[in-house]
């Protein structure tokens, strides 16, 4: 059994993949907010360790996809956590004695749509998981796309609006700082927002009964994003952009402006319109991704 895990700022996912790709069992918890990376690790490791058990299963490998900027399976560094940098790989090795491979969770997010939602469909995709942050991944048939310093390009530190709004990283003006679950419901509050609404799924339901304030921070949201696609779009051309995470289930409320956004900032000639999905997949899509680069990575290990 592959275990799996999904790291993210604020949620840690655990699951169980068996070897034919199968998800048979997974977890979600919240993170406990920290500074010491190492009250992390004891966290993330005790979830997956719990599920282990509780299913009575023996692992051979691990794949985790994690936020921050990785390389070589260590978390050199994380934006929107308080710990900074984590030598992870290393470390669900030693605890669990099994091989483990680390990759950005924008990253397992690609893999997971891209090997089991849309395969058949496209011959690559961008993804994008529109959450705590903006994660961001392309996969082309020779699979994930590297930046030239071997690391996952930062999709969400793609910078569109200078001197703008304060980012995680300590950057100003990314796409990320435009469209997350902070950059949504500060502009809502703007726009004159009830106080009331805590969460994106609170603002989506104002929305949806027709909330002027909320109308307009999915469409600022909106346009934001189909801006950082066209600018994607214009350097890698990918045939459509498949969008996961919390936000992208409010679809209904921001894809118009993107799409005129999108339109309006690609260049001609480039190549056809891209498409814009929404995967379906939910959480399933990172734990599977990350284990099928368990799998590529200690294919045969595992036989
Ligand atoms: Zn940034």
């Amino acid at each position: 059994m592959i275990g799996v895990l999904d790291i993210g700022a604020t949620n840690v996912r655990a699951g169980l993949v068996s070897e034919d790709g199968e998800l048979v069992a997974s977890r979600g918890r919240l993170v406990p907010p920290s500074a010491d990376a190492r009250k992390f690790l004891d966290f993330v490791c005790a979830l997956l360790g719990s599920l282990v058990a509780t299913e009575d299963e023996e692992l051979t490998a691990i794949g985790a996809g994690s936020c921050g900027v990785i390389r070589d399976g260590s978390i050199l560094y994380s934006p929107n956590t308080l710990w900074k940098s984590l030598a992870l790989a290393e470390a669900l090795k030693v605890r669990f004695q099994v091989p483990a491979v680390v990759i950005n969770d924008a990253d397992a997010f690609a893999l997971g749509v891209y090997h089991f939602e849309f395969r058949d469909q496209f011959s690559g995709l961008c993804a994008l998981t529109l959450g705590s942050g903006l994660g961001g991944s392309l996969i082309s048939e020779r699979g994930l796309v590297r930046s030239m310093s071997d690391i996952s390009p930062e999709i969400g530190h793609i910078k569109v609006r200078e001197g703008g709004a304060r980012c995680g990283c300590g950057g100003s003006g990314c796409l990320e700082a435009y469209v997350s679950k902070r950059a949504l419901m500060d502009s809502y509050r703007r726009y004159g927002g009830s106080a009331d609404m805590l969460s994106p799924y609170d603002v989506y339901q104002a929305f949806r009964r027709g909330d002027d304030a909320a109308e307009k921070a999915f469409t600022t949201l909106g346009r934001y994003l189909g801006t950082g696609m066209s600018t994607i779009y214009n350097l890698f051309a990918p045939p459509v952009f498949v969008l996961g995470g919390g936000i992208s289930r409010a679809a209904r409320a921001f894809l118009p402006a993107a799409r005129q956004a999108l339109s309006k900032g690609i260049m001609k000639g480039i190549g056809p319109r891209p498409r814009i999905v929404i995967s379906k997949m939910r959480s399933r899509a990172s734990l599977l991704g990350a284990a099928h680069q368990a799998r590529s990575s200690f294919g045969t290990m595992l036989k």
